[in-house]
């Protein structure tokens, strides 16, 4: 069988766009999260044509078949955890129409969210979603699951900017949703229904995006707190009165880790710093320093510092953004795992949430640093343990069911942007409830042979 399968597929791509030695199959086995599984095969299409082709092979041979863009995906959703075919959809990166009379691009799924607006920013545009991953992350990567970033407070996450999607069923025909116009009232909203599924009902081959006009001016103002809960609650107070780009955080873990990483920025090591981005027009840019350093300051904020100048800006940033890969600098002899790293609370739970956090942290001995997008809610955590030590494993699973219950139990979620993929897959029924039987008939109707993107989603 496996010969007779990259025949085919050999047939339908050309043989130097199929890997299946084991060395090559390896490297598609896992994502940035704990999971991997060795595929058959891997193979890069080139045109939407290709992989109906693919897809129609597979489903006649019931193989299971996981597309992949750049597998930055933190909870195993390009992990092809039964094995089969990974579609690589790298290959397919061209941006195919800039659109500037009606603001939108259309672009293969393969093309780099950082690349697409090297591009846009010199006719004056951008595509907003920014997730800290935005050099090596794809464009359908992002729409399958609904990727967000630090901008999402003020423009919305990917969702908000997919106009239109080319997508091809497990069956292998293809679909073409949506179209350039900015509003539709159409009934049931297929569109939409393919932005984060995570490659379980089809696989995106294009997508019109809506882009914006670049902002005139943009300033970081960046603020530390003596008291975690004080700086969460400012959070809260400046977004009732103005709405920034960004509102980041770090906690007194997170500050100490980068410090330790980065030795000559030598933030101070207080218990939380607050990033603000504000943009807009150079007037707007300057009312919104002026209410953010005022309520920071009315929240006992230590010495706010702001800045317009593009390097100083740069400077300023450098902390949160050095936050993910400073993480393991907590306990050096400890690893970082992606567990309990994405909940997500209404805004003004944001305070309640970061002390649970830090109590269960205690409660189990297990280090975590909490830093993300205090301006949707969104908390990330660097989760540090022992990896040799199955106690340690048994204890961050009772950890990660605390955090996930107690974010429901303050009206949040347990993934604001990152998915569920195979890490919180078993969590399908505590989030859906009822509502899962009907997600069941609606990937039965478009995959009856179950063979897109198997194991994720709980199906
Ligand atoms: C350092 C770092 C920082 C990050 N920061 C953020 C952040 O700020 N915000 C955020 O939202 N995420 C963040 N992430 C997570 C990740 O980058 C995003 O989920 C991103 O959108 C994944 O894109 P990708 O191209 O790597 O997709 P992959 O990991 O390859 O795939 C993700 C999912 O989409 C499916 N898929 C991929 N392409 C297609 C397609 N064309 N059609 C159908 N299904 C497809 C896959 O099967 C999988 O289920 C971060 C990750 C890292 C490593």
């Amino acid at each position: 069988m496996e010969e007779d399968l990259i025949k085919s597929l050999c047939g339908i791509v050309g043989e130097e766009n199929v890997k299946s030695d084991i060395v090559d199959r390896y490297c598609y086995s896992m994502d940035a999260s704990l999971y991997s599984s060795i595929p058959d095969v891997v193979v890069f299409p080139q045109t939407t044509d290709h992989v109906s082709e693919i897809m129609k092979f597979a489903n006649t041979n019931g193989i299971p078949v996981t597309p992949r863009g750049a597998a930055t995906g933190l909870c195993g959703g390009a992990v092809p955890l039964k094995g089969g075919i990974v579609i690589d959809l790298s290959k397919m990166n061209k941006i195919l129409e800039i659109d500037l009379d009606n603001f939108c691009v259309r672009v293969e799924p393969g093309v780099i969210q950082n690349e697409l607006n090297q591009v846009l920013n010199k006719r004056g545009f951008f595509f907003p979603p920014t997730p800290g991953s935005k050099k090596m992350c794809t464009i359908g990567g992002m729409i399958s699951t609904n990727a967000g970033g630090m901008t999402a407070v003020k423009y919305g996450v990917t969702r908000n900017f997919v106009l239109g999607l080319k997508v091809v069923l497990a069956s292998g025909e293809v679909l073409e949703l949506g179209g350039k116009t900015l509003k539709r009232s159409l009934g049931l909203d297929l569109l939409q229904l393919f932005v984060g599924t995570e490659g379980t009902l089809g696989i995106i081959t294009e997508a019109l995006l809506r882009i914006i006009p670049l902002p005139e001016e943009t300033a970081v103002i960046v603020a530390p707190f003596k008291d975690v809960y004080e700086a969460t609650k400012t959070v809260n107070s400046v977004l009732s009165r103005t709405v920034p780009a960004a509102i980041e955080i770090m906690d007194r873990g997170i500050i100490k880790a980068v410090n330790a990483y980065i030795k000559e920025l030598k933030l101070p090591e207080v218990e939380a710093i607050l990033y603000f981005e504000v943009d807009g027009t150079r007037e707007e840019v300057q009312r919104q320093i002026e209410i953010i350093v005022e309520t920071c300051k009315k929240h006992k904020s230590l010495n706010v510092q702001w800045t317009a100048d593009p390097e100083k800006k740069l400077m300023l940033w450098q902390g949160r953004e050095a936050a993910g890969g400073a993480i393991m600098n907590l306990d050096r002899r400890l690893v970082r795992v992606y567990e309990a790293e994405d909940v997500c609370v209404p805004i003004s739970k944001i305070p309640d949430m970061v002390k649970r956090f830090q109590e269960i942290s205690k409660k189990y001995g297990i280090p975590v640093g909490l830093y993300g997008h205090a301006g949707d809610g969104n908390i990330h955590s660097g989760v540090l343990i022992d990896v040799r030590n199955p106690e340690e494993w048994r204890k961050l699973k009772n950890l990660t069911r605390e955090v996930y219950e107690t974010a429901m139990s303050l009206g949040g979620n347990i993934s604001a942007e990152h998915g569920i993929g195979a890490l919180r897959a078993e969590w399908m029924r505590r989030i859906h409830g009822e509502g899962l039987k009907y997600i069941k008939k609606i990937k039965e109707a478009f995959d009856p042979k179950g063979i897109l993107n198997p194991g994720k989603l709980g199906m």
